[in-house]
């Protein structure tokens, strides 16, 4: 997880936010709003990754509202509350569910730096309590994550200690996936 900035909201939601009238269902304002301008805007803000995981997101996006709208029809159409998930099974959106609690990191509000740890093996580990409980809650331990992870940052681990020249070269590149992971095995291992 990065900290990401948040683009100007898009014109389709401010006009479903004022049209979104007490009498309309929640559900069904939210099922029957054309979402691909929110999609598009987070897509590129975020570099076509999962809020969360980091992982390349397919045509299988999930819009999420961080705090789950059930909670308050407000926050149905509220832009700051809107982020780009992966989705499938074990997905970072259907592990979070509709909970919420305090000590969650929305990275488009808060600088999670420095608060999970990444191994080349792919596994991550919490430095703090919270980020401990984030790891759980989000999944961000899952199968999945820890498989794709280690295939990309094994590989990387055993270029830069091959060759100390190649650290320069991957600094300077667009990371496909898993950017906060690949940066930080990077600093790592040119002692940073
Ligand atoms: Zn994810």
């Amino acid at each position: 997880m990065h900290k990401l900035q948040r683009p100007i909201e898009p014109t389709s939601l401010t006009k479903a936010n004022k049209a979104y009238d007490r009498a309309t269902s929640q559900a069904k304002a939210w099922d029957e709003f054309d979402k691909d301008e929110v999609r598009e805007e987070l897509k590129v803000a975020q570099d076509g990754l999962c809020a969360y995981c980091e992982i390349s997101l397919t045509d299988n996006t999930r819009i999420d509202h961080f705090e789950p709208k059930k909670r308050d029809r407000e926050l149905t159409f509220d832009w700051e509350n809107l982020l780009l998930s992966c989705d499938g099974k074990d997905s970072c959106d259907i592990k979070k569910n509709n909970n919420f609690e305090d000590y969650w990191v929305n990275p488009y509000e808060e600088d999670p730096a420095g608060i999970f740890t990444f191994r080349s093996n792919g596994k991550i580990k919490g430095v703090t309590e919270d980020a401990k409980k984030i790891i759980k809650d989000f999944g961000l331990d899952s199968h999945r994550l820890t498989v794709q992870r280690r295939s990309i940052l094994a590989f990387l681990t055993k270029e830069l200690l091959s060759d100390s020249d190649t650290i320069e070269y991957y600094k300077n590149m667009d990371y496909p996936m898993f950017p906060t992971a690949y940066t930080q095995i990077i600093n790592n291992l040119s002692g940073e």
